[in-house]
């Protein structure tokens, strides 16, 4: 099956409200290219470099999402045209991605990667943290950035029961933060979700899946 041909089907089974992401890292530009043309619009990449060097090449029309870790030294290459981070997981970070933006005049939306996964190695907050950080007197500070939602990946695992409670579990949080908004705080975004689980997520409340495998192949 072909690049166009994966990413129409799977958009055709996403409901209205749920955005599609493309995740194209390590493939290339023609790879994206193909789904350029078949429509799509919103690409993922995890490493800075990689990104920089696709949005050089690409059409200038394309939202680039940030979906790995990120380190607070490579920010400012991508400041000048990244549209979404999802993985800020913390306010030193943020405080970097604002100053970035306020050196680029931009404004830059954030989700911040929660730790719901059984394993010890994905990165990000937890509840306590997250408390602290939507709370904190610095962030309402940080007018060049926004928290536009919340970002999660659920444990490696066949145990289907598993995966549920932990979107369920990023669900609930997501509900819990819904007030109160302010000026860069307002969620709105639920990015669970990828190429095995996607259709889980969907029904836990995602709202923006990211998808790499089942579009462009394996990596
Ligand atoms: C690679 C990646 C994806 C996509 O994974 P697939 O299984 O290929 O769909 C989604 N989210 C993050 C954070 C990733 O790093």
């Amino acid at each position: 099956m072909s690049i166009a041909q994966n990413l129409l089907d799977i958009k055709a089974s996403l409901p209205e409200n749920v955005t599609l992401v493309a995740v194209s890292k390590t493939k290339p530009v023609t790879d994206l290219m193909e789904a350029y043309h078949a429509g799509q619009r919103i690409f993922g990449e995890n490493k800075i470099q990689e990104m920089t060097e696709k949005w050089q090449q690409m059409p200038k029309d394309i939202e680039w999402h940030m979906i790995g870790h990120v380190q607070s030294n490579k920010v400012k290459y991508m400041v000048p045209y990244v549209k979404l981070i999802h993985g800020v997981d913390s306010l030193k970070l943020l405080k970097e991605i604002n100053r970035q933006a306020v050196r680029w005049r931009k404004n830059i939306n954030c989700l911040l990667q929660i730790h719901i996964a059984e394993e010890e190695t994905k990165f990000g907050l937890d509840e306590t943290e997250l408390d602290e950080l939507l709370n904190s007197e610095e962030l309402k500070e940080m007018q060049n950035i926004k928290i536009v939602g919340l970002m999660g990946m659920a444990t490696f695992t066949d145990n289907v029961q598993q995966i549920e409670k932990e979107f369920k579990y990023l669900k609930s949080l997501f509900d819990k933060y819904q007030q109160p908004t302010t000026n860069n705080r307002q969620l709105t975004t639920l990015s669970m979700g990828m190429s095995g689980d996607y259709q889980l997520a969907i029904d836990c409340g995602s709202n923006m899946v990211r998808i790499g495998s089942s579009i462009f192949g394996t990596r």
